[in-house]
């Protein structure tokens, strides 16, 4: 018989965790964890120059020094009208320690001038999955849209409730998880990698 595989989320972030547990709860032989259960791991500093380099770093690192596979993900909200700012570097567009809700103000702040077409935005997200030996696959997903001029929904993170992906009338805050985690850049991210979770087990 197949033993479960353990599957580590490279995040402690409790929004991020609860969207892949949502899409991947039908893989019956993948117990999953997240950094939030390896209280002493000390996560890389993420360096790299897109959000595959950084999901690549993340999940090399985790996967080598908890000697597990894992899924990191790195995503973020890019306005091609701001230069592709916040991008990358959306987790602490307004420092370091920013809290989701700075983040969206020092938006807010940055978008007052685009009218129109300037505020469309895509959201981005890579994951990249490793066991122990290294990467075995990255996948990426977008989500394209455009930006409110102020927030609208409680549900969702980051700038949920800032966006809206074309085509619909509600923001990502206010659709809640169910629906985002069926047309997100994360759930398309996902869809690529879902061969390899599938196939993935315990040698015996
Ligand atoms: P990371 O944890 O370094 O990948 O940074 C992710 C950041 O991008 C989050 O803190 C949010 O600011 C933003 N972000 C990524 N995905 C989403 C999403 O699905 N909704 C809202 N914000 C997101």
């Amino acid at each position: 018989m197949n033993q479960q595989l353990v599957l580590v989320i490279a995040s402690t972030n409790s929004h991020k965790i609860r969207e892949f547990r949502s899409m991947l709860k039908g893989l019956a032989h993948i117990d999953l964890l997240s950094l939030s259960d390896f209280p002493h791991y000390t996560p890389p500093e993420e360096t790299g120059k897109s959000f595959e380099e950084n999901a690549i770093l993340k999940a090399k690192h985790a996967a080598k020094t908890l000697n597990r596979w894992v899924l990191a993900d790195d995503s973020g909200l890019v306005v091609p009208a701001l230069n592709g700012a916040p991008g990358i570097y959306s987790a602490r567009y307004a420092g370091n320690e920013a809290t989701d809700l700075e983040n969206r103000r020092k938006l807010l702040g940055e978008m007052t001038h685009l009218i129109d077409e300037e505020r469309n935005c895509f959201y981005e997200c890579c994951i990249a999955m490793a066991s122990p030996e290294g990467v075995k696959k990255t996948a990426t997903g977008t989500c394209e849209g455009f930006l409110l001029s102020h927030d609208k929904g409680r549900d969702g993170f980051g700038y949920d409730s800032l966006f809206i992906k074309h085509g619909y009338h509600k923001s990502f805050a206010e659709l809640g998880d169910s629906i985002k985690n069926r047309i997100s850049h994360r759930r398309k991210a996902l869809d690529k990698l879902m061969n390899l979770l599938e196939l993935i087990h315990v040698p015996p």
